[in-house]
């Protein structure tokens, strides 16, 4: 049997494997190690190689990949978004990812990213959190209670100094499941009829529905001055979440405007609306908050380096722990020029 080189051995990282490994590291030390990669390559964005992602739209939903690279690794995430599929018994949101060495070509880590990715997008919320929120901010409005929701509020309290979690969700039994599982995480969780019960004395209010189309989720009169609005499920054409008037009224930050001008809640500004980008809030080039009674909003859409970020991360806890498999992924023969030798000698040898 023939058995392929070290080198050409790609660790992959199952969904066990990454279930283990969150175990192994703690999650809320996870999610502030992922903030803290995000936030390096952030302040390294002009590196990066960046574009919006390539995004294949259905009725039902749209599968998407997100690649970038920094000179040195390369990076890419696929990823779907199908808010139906909940109904079917399926995820919303699926997605694996691959890291490769730009030198060689070779890929050095294959991941799943589902559950990456909402620890990822959970730890650049909260760093953006914890960069824009009126300062002393404890409470959070959590308005959807799916998939990310659990991920969305421990983030926060790990990274962004919220206590209490107050929850809405228009399917009750969301509310409850993401309650149950929030409890004893030492937050204060507050389960909520509406989303304006939710908001009471709310400082951050999370916005992380899934509906194919321009959902209004927080109207105008909703939302008071002072607050940061995170805006997690509004990413791509036709899915939003806030009415256009508190656009008007905040302060917008973006990760990547040239995506975020197709995807988010800015999709539905005109094109040359002012937006800051959070790289250059944190690298001082542009200001966060400017008063205490300004809305500041990040529109969130998730861009390709937070996960380029998740994956080197992955890459360096994984050393040491096992917690991977060795794929035969490459072909590797002897002699490189010689693929088809490599076939037929393989007959016999197998
Ligand atoms: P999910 O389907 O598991 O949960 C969504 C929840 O929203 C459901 O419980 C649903 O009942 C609830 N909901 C729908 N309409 C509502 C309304 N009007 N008011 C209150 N609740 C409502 O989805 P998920 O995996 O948690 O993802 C949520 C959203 O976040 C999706 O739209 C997804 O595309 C998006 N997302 C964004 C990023 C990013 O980086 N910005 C990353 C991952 C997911």
């Amino acid at each position: 049997m023939m058995t392929p080189s070290d080198k050409a051995l790609v660790p992959f990282v199952s969904v066990d494997h990454m279930m283990k490994l969150i175990q192994h590291i703690g999650l809320e030390e996870m999610l502030k190690g992922l903030a803290d990669y995000i936030e390096a390559d952030f302040r390294r964005w002009e590196l990066f190689d960046k574009t919006p992602r390539v995004a294949s739209h259905s009725e039902k939903g749209v599968i998407e990949l997100m690649p970038t690279s920094d000179g040195e690794d390369y990076g890419f995430k696929y990823v779907n978004g199908h808010p139906s599929n909940t109904k079917d018994g399926l995820q919303t949101v699926t997605a694996f990812g691959l890291l490769a060495d730009v030198a060689s070509g070779y890929p050095v880590l294959l991941s799943e990213m589902t559950i990456l990715t909402a620890l990822r997008t959970a730890a650049t919320s909260a760093l953006v959190a914890r960069l824009l929120a009126p300062k002393g901010a404890n409470v959070m409005a959590m308005i959807g209670n799916g998939a990310q929701s659990e991920f969305q509020s421990l983030a926060m309290k790990a990274i962004a100094g919220v206590d209490e979690v107050r929850l809405y969700d228009t399917d009750p039994a969301a509310t409850r499941k993401c309650a149950a599982n929030l409890a004893d995480q030492g937050l204060r969780v507050v389960s909520c009829t509406s989303a304006e019960e939710a908001m009471l004395g709310a400082q951050i209010i999370t916005t992380c529905t899934a509906d194919k189309q321009y959902a209004t989720i927080l109207t105008d009169n909703m939302v008071g001055s002072g607050v940061h609005i995170n805006a997690i499920g509004g990413d791509c054409p036709g899915k939003t979440e806030l009415a256009p008037a508190i656009l008007h009224r905040a302060g917008i930050f973006v990760e990547y405007p040239e995506q975020t001008r197709i995807e988010g809640e800015i999709q539905q500004l005109d094109p040359d609306h002012p937006v800051t980008e959070i790289w250059q809030v944190l690298t001082g080039q542009a200001q966060g908050r400017t008063d205490d009674r300004q809305i500041t909003l990040f529109d969130s859409v998730g861009f390709a380096i937070e996960d380029f970020s998740a994956l080197r991360y992955i890459r360096d806890k994984i050393t040491g722990t096992g917690l991977f498999l060795p794929l035969d992924l490459l072909a590797d023969p002897d002699d490189p020029r010689d693929l088809f030798g490599m076939l037929q000698r393989s007959k016999t040898q197998n």
